[in-house]
């Protein structure tokens, strides 16, 4: 059946789309919303995608504009003071001691925190980033760049270890695509790790009149659970190794939720200790209601 604004499926071709959300979305920071947004549900491959009209061209995203929309700061070291806590997310996901001497490339490594991370380990680092704010930066510390991954196919087809996309993926016009375009640069028994916001975040069924207007969002075109990822990894030639939701907050964002209706990042509540935080986070991971899926592809 077809969707006003809502084209073929560029994941799986079909036009079979369900409305699942129309209101208001985030734009940019909280606070900040767009109205008259819909977001619909693929019926054949599952995943959820904000209707085209909305969301910005893809020149956008190697803008100024966009990285301030996406609050990631116009210079390397505003973007640092967001994106290293989040690393050590990417490095559980990974394991440990599989990096030593591998040829890593990070796909949409925006100011490069992640390759700082397993620099000393990694042998060979590839920064994949089409935002020429972050470029200048990234050479200075040693990465080879390139704005896509199709632009490092020739010099590094085939040699890449562990390929990362950290939170990208949501952000693109073909996910489908954008997986497959990585796939030529890894080397046999390589692999990559994907990174997205997990739709299934608890918060969506805590709070269903207030936290998707914050989680859904104008610069993100697609929604996804673990099996609508997995769905599309495997039409871009990619076998699930494993997959799991990582949460990255505390219980106190989510009381914080629950009793003000509005987001407090990782401002701890009086009383609510690391403890509790550990037992809600293995709650939420063990039932892949975690604010972020991690996934793990070989090529098949
Ligand atoms: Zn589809």
């Amino acid at each position: 059946m077809t969707l006003s604004g809502f084209d073929q499926c560029e994941v799986c071709n079909a036009e079979q789309w369900r409305m699942i959300y129309e209101g208001t979305v985030r734009d940019g920071f909280h606070g900040s919303f767009c109205d008259g947004a819909a977001v619909a549900r693929c019926g054949q491959c599952g995943v959820d995608r904000l209707a085209e009209e909305i969301c910005p061209d893809e020149q956008f995203y190697e803008t100024d504009a966009y990285r301030q929309k996406l609050g990631q700061g116009l210079t390397t070291g505003a973007y640092f003071a967001t994106a290293d806590e989040l690393q050590r997310f990417a490095i559980e996901a990974i394991g440990h001691g599989t990096l030593r001497d591998k040829t890593i490339a990070d796909v949409g490594c925006a100011g490069g925190s992640f390759l700082d991370h397993v620099t000393g380990i990694a042998r060979r680092k590839l920064a994949i980033e089409p935002s020429v704010i972050y470029q200048d930066s990234l050479r200075k510390r040693g990465y080879t760049v390139f704005p896509y991954s199709l632009d490092a196919k020739p010099k590094f087809g085939g040699e890449v270890d562990y390929a990362v996309s950290l939170q990208v993926i949501e952000h693109v016009r073909n996910p489908r695509k954008f997986l497959a375009d990585i796939k030529p640069l890894l080397a046999p028994g390589g692999r990559l790790l994907i990174s997205t916001p997990n739709r299934r975040d608890i918060l969506m069924d805590l709070l269903p009149d207030e936290f998707p207007s914050f989680f859904y969002r104008v610069v993100h075109r697609w929604y996804f659970d673990i099996d609508a990822l997995a769905d599309c990894a495997e039409r871009a030639g990619f076998t699930v190794e494993n997959a799991r939701t990582i949460h990255r907050y505390g219980l106190s964002n989510a009381l914080g939720w629950l009793r003000d209706r509005r987001p407090s990042g990782h401002t701890r509540l009086h009383g609510i200790e690391p403890p509790a935080d550990r037992l809600w986070r293995g709650y939420l991971e063990d039932n892949d209601r975690a604010d972020c899926i991690f996934m793990m592809l070989k090529v098949s």
